[in-house]
C-alpha cells in the first residue's frame, strides 16, 4: 500500500509535498517527489516519513508538474527502494509512481521486456510504459496498451517532459483516486481527504478510468473494459483515512455500522467499550451506541511511533510493545470490550490484552469488526504470506487462547460487507480474487 500524488500547475512541487504529508498514513518507509525543471525531472526522495526523506526548502516553487509518493512496500526489498521512477525514453523523462501491486509482472517483463530476472512490479510497470511511450508518442495511449498486458491493483500517477500528465485506475477499482481540475491546475491524489485538506473539489476517478492533461487541456477518457468492481474493502476496515469517500462511501460511516452491526450478534455484558486507538475507534464508537455502554479511552497512543501495520516486519513486535501506555484508572476492575478494525498478525491484539490484564483490567473481550483474515493479499496490502495470519487454519477458541482474551468475536462477512455497501474485494476474508489477477496469485510471493 502506497500514497501517490501529482499536480499540474503553479507551484507543482510544493502542492505535491502538502498532498503526500496528507497521504502520510499510507506509508512510512520512503517518500518522493520529481518535479520538472527544464528539460529533464529532478527528484528529491528518500527513506522515512515524508518530512524526513524530503527537504522540502530545496522544491521550487517555480515548477509546473510534478508527481509524488509514500510508500509502504508490498512488493520489492524493504527499505531500499522509493518512486516515483524516472525512465529516459528516447530524450523524454517519464515520472511515474504508483499505488498497488501487479501480479503478473514477471511473465509481462518477460514477454514485453525479454527481460528474465526483475524482482519489483514498479519498475515493471513503469519500464513498460516507457516501452509504449516509444510506440505511442503520448502517455494515454502507452497506459492503455499497459493496461492489455498488466494485472494487478493500481492506481498510478506519470508524467513527462512534454509536460503531460496522467492518472489510472485498473478495471477493477481496486485502490483509490481522486482527483481535481480548476482554473489553470489539475491535482490528484491517493485520497479524496488529501485533495479536501488543501480546500480543493475533488471527484473520484472512476474502474479502468483515466485522466489525461496536456498544457491546460485535461480529459477522462477509458483505459480499459471495465470489470466487475471490486474495491479493496480494507482500505474501509482500516487503511484509508476516516474522512475520505471511496467509492462514494465515507470511510468513517461505514465503520461505525461494522461495529454497530458487530454489537447486534454478541450477547456479552460489559462495563465499557474501549477502542484500539487509532483505527478500532469508529467501529467501536458504533459498537458502543448500539450497545448502550460507555466508549471509554484505555489506551494511550503515542502517534509519533507511527501505524505499527505498515512497519516493515523486522520491526513491528518491539513498535507495539512501545506505542501504547494503559490508562490505568479506567481499567481496573472493569469488564472490557477492546474493539479493533481487524487481527492479522495477533501481535497487536495480545499485546494489549496483556497489558490491559496485567493493569488491572476484570475481563478483556476482544472484538474485532471484520472477520478473520485467512487468506493473503496480493493486491497491496502487506500479508502475502499465509503463515503470517493468525487466523489461518485455527479455531476463534485457538486464536482466543493466543491472544490471551477472556472472549473473542469476529464480525461476519455478511454485516462486513452490509455495512460497506457496495461490491468489494474481499479475498483476504473468503480467498475469492478479482476475477482477472485468480490465476495470477500463485506467481506473486513476495
Ligand atoms: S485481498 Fe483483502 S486487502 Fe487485498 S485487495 Fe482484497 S480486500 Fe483488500
Amino acid at each position: 500500500m502506497c500514497g501517490i500524488a501529482a499536480y499540474l500547475g503553479e507551484g507543482a512541487a510544493r502542492v505535491v509535498y502538502e498532498l503526500l504529508v496528507e497521504l502520510q498514513h499510507r506509508g512510512h518507509e520512503a517518500a518522493g517527489i520529481a518535479y520538472l525543471s527544464g528539460r529533464s525531472f529532478i527528484l528529491e526522495g528518500g527513506f522515512g516519513l515524508v518530512y524526513e526523506a524530503i527537504k522540502s526548502h530545496r522544491l521550487p516553487s517555480s515548477t509546473r508538474l510534478a508527481v509524488g509518493h509514500v510508500r509502504y512496500s508490498t512488493s520489492g526489498p524493504y527499505g531500499s527502494l522509493y518512486q516515483p521512477l524516472i525512465v529516459n525514453v528516447d530524450g523524454v523523462e517519464l515520472a511515474v509512481a504508483f499505488n498497488g501491486n501487479i501480479v503478473n509482472y514477471k511473465s509481462a517483463a518477460r514477454e514485453v521486456l525479454g527481460r528474465l530476472e526483475v524482482d519489483w512490479d514498479a519498475w515493471v510497470l513503469a519500464a513498460i510504459l516507457a516501452h509504449y511511450y516509444r510506440d505511442e508518442g503520448n502517455l494515454a495511449d502507452a497506459a492503455r496498451r499497459t493496461a492489455e498486458v498488466l494485472r494487478g491493483s493500481y492506481a498510478l500517477v506519470a508524467a513527462t517532459t512534454r509536460g503531460e500528465l496522467l492518472a489510472a485506475r485498473d478495471p477493477h477499482g481496486i485502490r483509490p483516486l481522486a482527483f481535481s481540475i480548476g482554473n489553470g491546475y489539475a491535482a490528484v491524489a491517493s485520497e479524496t481527504a488529501a485533495l479536501e485538506a488543501l480546500g480543493l473539489e475533488w471527484r473520484e476517478l472512476g474502474r479502468a478510468q483515466l485522466l489525461y492533461c496536456q498544457g491546460t487541456h485535461c480529459s477522462i477518457e477509458p483505459l480499459a473494459p471495465r470489470a466487475d468492481p471490486q474495491p479493496c474493502i480494507f482500505e474501509y476496515v482500516y487503511f484509508s483515512r476516516p474522512d475520505s469517500i471511496f467509492e462514494g462511501a465515507e470511510v468513517y460511516k461505514t465503520r461505525v455500522e461494522m461495529g454497530r452491526l458487530l454489537a447486534r450478534i454478541d450477547d456479552t455484558h460489559v462495563d465499557v467499550v474501549a477502542p484500539v486507538p487509532d483505527s478500532g475507534r469508529a467501529a467501536a464508537t458504533g459498537y458502543a451506541l448500539e450497545k448502550g455502554v460507555p466508549l471509554v479511552e484505555v489506551l494511550y497512543p503515542n502517534r509519533f511511533r507511527g501505524r505499527s501495520f505498515i512497519l516493515p516486519p523486522s520491526l513491528r513486535g518491539s513498535h507495539v510493545a512501545r506505542k501504547y501506555g494503559v490508562l490505568r484508572s479506567a481499567v481496573r476492575g472493569r469488564r472490557i470490550a477492546l474493539v479493533d478494525d481487524s487481527i492479522v498478525r495477533g501481535s497487536t491484539a495480545s499485546r494489549i490484552t496483556s497489558l490491559l490484564k496485567g493493569s488491572g483490567a476484570l475481563e478483556v473481550h476482544f472484538r474485532s469488526a471484520s472477520p478473520p483474515v485467512v487468506c493473503p493479499c496480493v493486491l497491496g496490502i502487506d500479508f502475502p504470506r499465509p503463515t503470517e495470519l493468525v487466523a489461518r487454519n485455527k479455531s476463534v477458541e485457538e486464536i482466543r487462547d493466543i491472544i490471551g482474551a477472556d472472549t473473542l468475536l469476529y464480525n461476519t462477512i455478511e454485516n462486513l460487507t452490509r455495512a460497506v455497501g457496495r461490491p468489494a474485494c474481499t479475498a483476504c476474508f473468503t480467498c475469492v480474487y478479482p476475477s482477472l489477477v485468480r490465476k495470477y496469485v500463485s506467481e506473486f510471493r513476495r
